[in-house]
């Protein structure tokens, strides 16, 4: 239903799979979940041979094919440099799954934009509670899940909630819709990732304002929407790019968003 754009890649798939001495076919029309996992497990003792970031390719410690998904040394989570902003952050608290290896990625965000950083595990929710407080933490970045779990903590013991939130979605969780114990006046950014730390829908200011429940496509990737189906394929980054992925939801475009993106909504089959 939408044409997918045309883009130039940095190098070649055949070059790039070379690299980790695999082929990048046959994949027939598009790259299945379980495809990209043996080619992931196949390319794993060539991923150490040249310096890249690894992020685990699940979001589940305990998932049998748990393997790695290299990134380039340098990539940066650029999205939450804007979020921040638009937030007006200025002491954030990091509460993602320790897991997810997202501390390094959102401490260089933090400390060029000058704001204090403070790395939490959802476990000590006491602990996390009273730094909260003492630091006047007002940025949360966590799950929608364990948003609730600080949520129930924090109003039993009639503490201040903070005013702005990054939520992070996994691409297989179910979208969670805002907490009703949020004021008016608390702020949201959210974005979905594929792999924990690879962002592929984001948000701009206007739909933080809004505290939309729709995303602008991640430019890092060329996107084909169908009725039953949605493709990626990277863009140029990605030391081993997704080809024609199929991500395991259907996407659909719902009008355009001020900044004159496509503002999309995401449904699991
Ligand atoms: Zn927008």
């Amino acid at each position: 239903m939408t044409t997918p754009r045309t883009h130039t890649f940095k190098q070649s798939p055949e070059e790039a799979y070379a690299r980790f001495e695999i082929e990048p076919t046959p994949y027939g029309d598009e790259t299945s979940h379980e495809a990209l996992l043996h080619l992931l497990q196949r390319a794993e003792k060539n991923i150490s041979k040249s310096p890249f970031r690894l992020v685990p390719a699940s979001f589940n410690p305990l998932d049998p094919s748990l393997t790695a998904f290299p990134r380039p040394l340098q990539s940066e989570w650029q999205s939450l440099r804007l979020y921040l902003k638009v937030l007006e952050s200025r002491a954030v608290m990091m509460l993602l799954p320790l897991f997810w290896q997202m501390e390094s990625a959102t401490y260089r965000v933090c400390r060029d934009s000058g704001l204090l950083f403070f790395v939490a595990d959802i476990s000590n929710t006491p602990v996390n509670s009273l730094a909260i407080d003492s630091l006047t933490i007002d940025t949360i970045i966590t799950t929608t899940q364990d948003c609730q779990a600080v949520l129930s903590y924090l109003s039993t013991k009639q503490r201040n909630i903070p005013r702005s939130w990054v939520f992070v979605h996994s691409v297989d969780a179910v979208p969670q819709h805002i907490p009703p114990e949020f004021s008016t006046g608390t702020k949201v950014a959210q974005e979905v990732h594929v792999f924990p730390g690879v962002p592929i829908l984001e948000q701009c200011g206007s739909l933080i304002e809004r505290r939309a429940k729709t995303f602008h496509a991640s430019d890092s990737y060329t996107w084909v929407f169908k009725s039953d189906r949605t493709l990626i394929t990277s863009a140029g980054d990605d030391p081993l790019p997704f080809i024609r992925y199929r991500l395991p939801f259907v996407a659909i475009e719902q009008g355009v968003c001020v900044c004159g993106k496509a503002e999309i909504e995401y449904f699991h089959e």
